[in-house]
């Protein structure tokens, strides 16, 4: 048998978090509130959405509210709710874990940082601290929950200092307790119990919660309102009435759906405070999108793009930003059917009334109504986003521009559309970005295609050897260094009638090597092919460089340097692929090279230089020689006998 009180350890992570909460949020400590209150909401919605089709659920207790129970002698507040609650398994799995992988990963990364000093709320804030922010304010916190399906309910118990039990219990009503005992008010703190602090608190951060937050608060009152039937004294003569104090329930909150509401009467303020309770993101959005559609598809979405890409927004278990609601009632969050992955940054409402509530999640993605809804707000998003200022359009790209770009090879239908929207600095650009339309607009009279770079960092790309032709013709080249653009340049092959080139890939079309050279240096070439054949498939004379030795190339048709080395960084198997040593024919050094050739085509130097030419070519394009040790030594060899 089971014990009846078991005590468990936190995972690894809730500790790291608990202890950088507490830590780096205490000035910012009121918003545990606007977390309890969100989940409290959150867990009403579910049970609302649930009886829809199973009303027997609610029983008798059909009026939803969420409660504040203040204590001052205590020192405990309470907030509770008549919301789904949660079961044995789910206490365990909600409140002592942290579900999401992504979030563990960033908690690991910042816990084993020790030093927490330097976090932010902004940089905590991206995670959704929820139910732990309750660590802020308490030094104890108790659970006292029931399924509204469950006979018994659970209590749970924590200090927040690594562990907490678990016991089953009774709870009258379903739903769920969050019983705080608060830590001690210090000088001119606010405290938690006091009645006008938690209206405060309420209505800044929590008005819009769809159901009534109450507190019970004490009024004055005159007995006037039976004057019929007037209380009377022992003697029959009627009590003079006099002012008492009662205590009723009042509820602190408007409740009105923001996205319902007027746009013109919605404050700054207020859209900011509504994105803070969908996204659990504190900064202020970059910018936000409200509308109403009528017609045959109507809907209404309160949409935001926020400031900062959040620290997982490439994970693939990271969840979809926008809540499904029909008529205000909530279906579900992390709605995927409602926008394409690559938008999956946006967050915020959808509410559309026509929706059947009792749709599946397996079968939303067949529903006529989701898929129209999904085709107006791609187009609705995408005004919006082609609207935008030019620097505001930064602030997004920079945050956001690696995602969009993956809907240029996988929204076949909106990709000319998208084409237009995304941006790359490149050789010109100093760091600013620049759309496809302005390369265009900018080319070089003689220039046939649109150059472009795929690589690691911007600096590496600028300074590719690569380039060194493209760079004399004063030819713009795009610098391409997210991983997305290796296959977006997959699917993109022209763009206004002009085609894309690899800067390092076949040739560029800009001038044939001079034929006497390439005939000069024939032979040495096929012995440099024969002393690198492991590595090379051929070696030929370059129509990339100018100012350095050599190179590695590909066929049109090869894999680039930088996606050989995603893919070997992601584990995945690379078919082999040997590349093509191009080497600068203009360059004193073949000179020589080749005058040593000419008097012995078999000397032994020829062997080392080969490798050397070769391994120079590594690292021009940021890579690492086979042996450095040997290059090192030969380096140095050659410098000796150079410096007299
Ligand atoms: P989040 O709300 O971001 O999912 P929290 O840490 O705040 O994260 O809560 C974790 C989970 O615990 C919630 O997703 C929910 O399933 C459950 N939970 C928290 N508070 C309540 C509540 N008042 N009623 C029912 N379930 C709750």
């Amino acid at each position: 048998m089971t014990p009846k009180t078991e005590t468990h350890e936190f995972q690894t992570e809730v500790k790291q978090m608990l202890n950088i909460i507490i830590h780096s949020l205490y000035s910012n400590r009121e918003i545990f509130l606007r977390e309890l209150v969100s989940n409290a909401s959150d867990a009403i919605d579910k049970l609302n959405f649930k009886a829809q089709t199973e009303p027997n659920i609610l029983g008798d207790d059909a009026e939803f509210k969420i409660k504040l129970i203040p204590d001052k002698e205590k020192r405990t507040l309470t907030i509770s709710d008549n919301g789904i609650g949660m079961t044995r398994d789910e206490v365990k799995e909600n409140l002592g874990t942290i579900a999401r992988s992504g979030t563990a990963a960033f908690i690991e990364a910042l816990g084993k940082s020790k030093d927490t000093s330097g976090l932010t709320p902004d940089m905590i804030g991206q995670f959704g601290v929820g139910f732990y922010s309750a660590f802020i304010v308490a030094d104890q916190v108790t659970v006292l929950t029931r399924n509204a399906e469950d006979e018994k309910g659970t209590r749970w118990v924590s200090t927040g200092e690594g562990d907490y039990t678990i016991e089953e219990t009774e709870k009258p009503g379903r739903g769920t307790d969050v019983i705080l005992q608060l830590k001690p008010v210090e000088d001119d703190e606010d405290d938690f119990t006091d009645e006008w602090t938690l209206r405060r608190i309420i209505k800044h951060h929590s008005d819009f919660v769809r159901f009534p937050v109450v507190m019970d608060v004490e009024k004055e009152e005159t007995e006037t309102d039976d004057q019929d039937n007037p209380l009377l004294d022992a003697e029959g003569k009627p009590i003079e009435s006099e002012p008492k104090t009662v205590i009723k329930e009042e509820t602190l909150n408007s409740m009105k759906a923001i996205w319902t509401r007027n746009k013109a009467e919605i404050t700054e303020e207020e859209y900011k405070d509504f994105y803070s309770h969908v996204s659990h993101d504190w900064n202020p959005p970059l910018t936000h999108l409200h509308f109403k559609l009528e017609g045959t598809t109507e809907y209404t979405a309160l949409l935001f793009i926020p400031s900062q890409a959040p620290f997982d927004l490439f994970s693939p278990e990271r969840a979809h930003g926008v809540r499904l609601y029909s008529r205000r009632v909530f279906i579900m969050d992390n709605c995927k059917e409602l926008l394409p992955e690559y938008l999956r940054f946006i967050r915020g409402v959808v509410d559309a009334p026509d929706l059947n509530l009792n749709i599946s999640r397996e079968l939303l993605q067949q529903d006529a109504l989701v898929r129209n809804i999904r085709k107006n707000l791609i187009k609705k998003i995408f005004e919006m986003l082609e609207k935008m200022e030019p620097e505001q359009y930064t602030a997004f790209f920079d945050n956001f521009g690696a995602v969009l770009k993956e809907g240029v090879y996988n929204d076949w239908e909106n990709r000319d559309r998208l084409t237009k929207m995304i941006r790359y600095k490149t050789t010109r650009s100093e760091d600013k970005w620049r759309s496809l339309e302005d390369y265009v607009k900018d080319m070089k009279p003689d220039q046939e295609h649109i150059y472009y770079i795929t690589g690691d960092t911007i600096t590496a790309s600028l300074n590719s050897p690569h380039l060194e032709a493209l760079k004399e013709k004063d030819y713009e080249v795009l610098l391409m260094i997210d991983p997305v653009d290796e296959f977006v340049m997959q699917n993109l092959t022209e763009f206004e009638g002009k085609k894309f080139k690899s800067a390092e890939k076949g040739d560029l079309d800009i001038e044939t090597p001079d034929k006497e050279k390439t005939a000069e240096f024939s032979s040495l070439f096929d012995k440099i092919r024969v002393h690198l054949q492991d590595k090379v498939k051929s070696v030929k004379p370059s129509s990339h460089l100018k100012g350095s030795v050599s190179c590695l190339s590909g066929d049109t048709y090869d894999m680039s340097a930088y996606m050989e080395k995603l893919l070997k960084a992601s584990g995945q198997p690379i078919p082999e692929n040997k590349r093509i040593l191009e080497l600068n024919t203009n360059h004193p050094v073949l000179d020589k090279i080749h005058g040593l050739f000419e008097q012995d085509a078999e000397a032994e130097a020829l062997k080392d230089y080969s490798q050397l030419l070769y391994d120079l070519a590594v690292i021009g394009e940021g890579g690492k020689v086979e042996n450095p040790s040997k290059f090192n030594k030969m380096i140095a060899e050659l410098m000796a006998e150079a410096i007299h």
